[in-house]
């Protein structure tokens, strides 16, 4: 008997459910479909593009090693699955379950497909620690806050639950197989990229797993200093499966810290987004909580422009931007300080962040961006309260206290000392040949006067 497992966001050989499951069905072909309506609307050079690309040549090359393939293709998922299926002879397909809206409509077309000539589409958890009917609260229904939801997603964790999925590198366990390779990156109409490609595969991963593990204690201590490096960096990682979450929780569990329960709980809250979403589709595309669903959003072009460019006038604020363009990461204690000012200082609608980072983010994911921008801008089920507004320079000042991340990524103002570099506009004195307007931007606006607008139009709501 013969399966296909059909890989998504789960680019890797290792503890790998859906490849795992079809080999307790069968001899395995696997394969992976480029959609076109997921590739059109991307830059010819994104990153993630790359990155799966070369994530997938891997992976051919070690199921060659074996005899058989990795079958790449492009197309509608609903065509191609059910043909290469029929093909293989196979008569089950395998997935990990995806929790996006778009993703379950398109597996949805894909079972249905299948079904017309009596094929099965079997979903199995692989994304997530718990699924999402695994940890609801005392009435069967899903958590909307996270504290107790973390709680019971603790209380119910057991060892098997970060057990490997374990995958058979054999001959045997795979189909004897051949695919002609037409499907190159450039027929899919893009060109590589070094970040993309840099990130690619299960190597990669476990190289920042082990890097990670070095400094896992002091993480709790260190997380919210951006110059300190101190985060694992696995979140494209994650995103494209190139290692399991299992895998990851088992680390976290085998090292007993302040600083691995911390890094858990981050964890936890992956799921409890990605559980979110599925529960409350609604919340892709608007406000969770109703009263903020029609708020006017007055914030002006011009600002968004200088806002995406890190042009703001607010060194944290710029440095951080600049940095997601050149990187495509960015680190979360500034993600939440830039989406807080995107929203409550220049005003600007949270939708308009959130497709910002959609686009330059190489860990994009729907449920986490969508979740840390709706909590950031007060719209989320257990978000920050609407009137909390930091305070960029507050910031800056507690967590670069040095300024050493902003003149990693605002070389204009390496020569300001550490006190003028959170607000040169504000500094007594400047360097000598150091001009404000000139060298770096002035504020676009002021925070004081823009945390009250702010507090008007959120206070207004019902
Ligand atoms: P670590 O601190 O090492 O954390 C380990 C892992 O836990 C991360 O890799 C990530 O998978 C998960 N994680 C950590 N924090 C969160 C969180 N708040 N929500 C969900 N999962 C989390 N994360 C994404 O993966 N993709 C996104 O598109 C994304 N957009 C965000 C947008 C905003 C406005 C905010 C505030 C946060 C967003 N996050 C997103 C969450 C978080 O910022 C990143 O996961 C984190 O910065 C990645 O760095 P790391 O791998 O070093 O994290």
């Amino acid at each position: 008997r013969t399966a296909l497992c059909w890989l998504r966001r789960d680019l890797r050989l290792a503890d790998h459910a859906a490849l795992a499951h079809a080999q307790g069905a069968g001899r395995v072909l696997a394969a992976f479909v480029f959609d076109p309506a997921q590739l059109s609307g991307l830059a010819r050079d994104d990153a993630r593009v790359a990155l799966i690309w070369h994530s997938l040549l891997d992976i051919r090359q070690r199921l060659r090693a074996l005899g058989s393939d990795l079958a790449i293709l492009h197309g509608d998922p609903a065509d191609e699955i059910p043909l290469l299926a029929a093909r293989a002879g196979a008569h089950a397909v395998f997935a990990a379950r995806d929790y996006e809206p778009a993703a379950r409509a398109r597996d949805a077309r894909v079972a249905a497909a299948l079904a017309t000539d009596g094929r099965a589409l079997e979903l199995v958890k692989d994304q997530v620690v718990f699924d999402t009917g695994e940890v609801l609260t005392r009435e069967s229904k899903p958590y909307t806050v996270f504290t107790p939801y973390a709680r019971a997603w603790r209380a119910k964790l057991a060892p098997a639950d970060a057990g490997s999925l374990a995958v058979r590198l054999a001959a045997d366990a795979f189909l004897p197989w051949r695919e002609d390779g037409a499907v190159t990156l450039a027929t899919l109409g893009f060109t590589d990229n070094p970040i993309g490609r840099a990130e690619a595969g299960e190597a990669a991963a476990a190289q920042r797993l082990a890097a990670f593990e070095a400094k896992i204690d002091d993480y709790h201590a260190a997380r919210d200093y951006p110059a300190r490096d101190a985060t694992s960096q696995l979140s494209a990682a994650l995103r494209f499966g190139t290692v399991s979450i299992r895998t990851l929780t088992r680390t976290a569990l085998a090292h007993d810290g302040a600083g691995a329960q911390a890094w858990l709980n981050e964890l936890v809250w992956r799921d409890f987004y990605q559980q979110l979403l599925w529960h409350f589709p609604h919340a892709a595309t608007e406000s969770f909580k109703p009263a903020f669903r029609d708020l006017p959003w007055p914030g002006e072009d011009s600002h968004f422009d200088a806002w995406r460019a890190g042009q703001t006038g607010y060194p944290l604020i710029d440095a951080a931007m600049r940095e997601l363009l050149q990187t495509g990461w960015m680190h979360n204690r500034l993600r939440m300080v830039v989406a807080s000012f995107l929203v409550k200082d220049l005003l600007i609608d949270w939708r308009r962040g959130e497709a910002h980072f959609a686009h330059h983010l190489l860990d994009y994911d729907l449920a986490a961006n969508n979740g840390g921008w709706q909590w950031a801008a007060s719209t989320g089920c257990d978000a920050q309260p609407w009137f909390r507004i930091f305070n960029p320079v507050t910031q800056s000042q507690k967590f670069d206290p040095d300024g050493a991340y902003i003149r990693r990524w605002v070389p204009g103002l390496a020569a300001l000392d550490a006190r003028s570099v959170h607000a040169p506009w504000q500094a007594k004195a400047l360097p000598a040949g150091f001009a404000l307007g000139r060298d770096y931007p002035v504020p676009i606006v002021d925070h004081a006067a823009q945390r009250e607008r702010a507090l008007a139009l959120y206070g207004k709501q019902p």
